[in-house]
């Protein structure tokens, strides 16, 4: 077996929330392409094949396979984390695709507001789907993956987790909060054989950034920022995925990855 093939994910399960776009798409299309069987998790529908006029017809509303892009066959959740039973959700993907193995919470939002205009319920609405989602279903999941006793979790952090941010507290709050939960999570399950991780993407060209390319200021500040000199495209974060949901980061735990062009360096 050589180093490559370490990288690998050919008969694993993955469950990536938020995949039906942006990064998660990118993800779960990585994790595919390394040879893995991909649920996603979202309230909309995953994108039709390419070519395809409409979207797949879906033989349940809440429940179907369908093509994720061009990635792949995977399996569709439907569900909104703001409101879900995550045990249900894991059991469903053990149901369908026989296991679990791997889980990306990538699903997140954000609002953005002064801190003194920021609403109870704004703050509630991110903290519930950026990090109170996030503990669940690495919960659920967890209590799988350590009875296997192997699997990988792998969290969406943020450049938020390690600095303010600016007009979105409750957004910088849950990331910090995703940064001290993978490295709790991480101390109790290393010896179990459950590696949690987790990625910090740098500002990544998506619907979630779509008001800050809109605002030219905003985002010229942020390009001359930005070592590499462009905003990063979900499909910048693929690599980094498959990398730590494989056996070749198999010694990485509570580890936060930065892929943000350099920023951080800055
Ligand atoms: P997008 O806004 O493009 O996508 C968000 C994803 O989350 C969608 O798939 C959406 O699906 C899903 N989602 C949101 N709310 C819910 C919910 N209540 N229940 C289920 N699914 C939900 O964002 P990005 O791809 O940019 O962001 C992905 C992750 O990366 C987030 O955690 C974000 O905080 C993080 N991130 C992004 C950065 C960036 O620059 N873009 C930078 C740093 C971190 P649907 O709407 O169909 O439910």
């Amino acid at each position: 077996m050589t180093v490559l093939d370490s990288f690998r994910l050919d008969g694993r399960v993955a469950l990536v929330t938020g995949g039906n776009r942006g990064i998660g798409l990118a993800i779960a299309g990585g994790l595919a392409s390394a040879g893995a069987a991909v649920a996603v998790l979202s309230r909309s529908e995953p994108p039709a094949p390419p070519g395809s006029a409409a979207p797949p017809a879906l033989p349940a509303p809440a429940a179907s396979r369908t093509q994720i892009g061009n990635l792949g066959f995977a399996e569709w959740i439907r569900g909104d984390l703001a409101d879900l039973d995550p045990e249900a959700v894991v059991e469903r993907v053990v149901t369908s695709l026989g296991r679990i193995d791997i889980l990306v919470n990538n699903a997140g939002i954000i609002r953005r507001a002064d801190a003194v205009d920021t609403t109870d319920q704004d703050w509630a609405d991110v903290i519930g789907v950026d990090l109170d989602a996030v503990f669940r279903l690495c919960r659920a999941a967890g209590r799988v993956m350590l009875a296997q006793g192997r699997g990988s979790i792998i969290n969406v952090a943020s450049m938020l987790s390690f600095q303010g941010g600016i007009r979105v507290p409750a957004y910088a709050a849950a990331k910090h909060g995703v940064v001290g939960l993978t490295k709790a999570l991480a101390n109790e399950w290393a010896g179990g054989g459950v590696n949690v991780n987790a990625i910090a993407p740098g500002y990544i060209a998506t619907d979630n950034t779509a008001a800050l390319r809109a605002d030219p200021r905003r985002d010229a500040a942020i390009v001359d920022r930005i070592p590499a000199g462009r905003w990063g495209g979900p499909e910048d974060l693929a690599g980094t995925a498959v990398f730590l949901a494989s056996d070749a980061a198999r010694y990485v735990h509570g580890a936060v990855i930065p892929v943000d062009g350099g920023w951080l360096a800055r």
